[in-house]
């Protein structure tokens, strides 16, 4: 019976990784994870405070949240989820 797809592993996998983004970042000074939202500075982006040392950081999530390796694994869970719906069959 087909009550159980392995494309829908994978979606799995795939949402978990993304939901890494909205995690808060850790301090780029102290590397702390005691970080609250700070609200936003003039262009807009999410401002953060450190509450170990009160400082005040905005996180490039370019560099510093999304790892070279944890795009090229998204790039892979998305890969791997279009192959097996062509190829997956009841
Ligand atoms: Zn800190």
């Amino acid at each position: 019976m087909c009550d159980r797809s392995p494309l829908t592993d994978n979606v799995g996998v795939a949402i978990q990784t993304f939901s890494v983004f909205s995690l808060l970042p850790a301090c780029p000074s102290c590397d702390s994870e005691a970080v609250v939202k700070n609200g936003f500075i003039h262009n807009g982006k999410q401002n953060h405070r450190c509450q170990d040392y009160g400082r005040q950081f905005v996180a490039n999530p370019e560099n510093k949240i999304i790892s070279d390796e944890t795009k090229s694994l998204i790039d892979k869970l998305l890969l791997d989820v279009r192959e097996d719906s062509d190829g997956w069959h009841c």
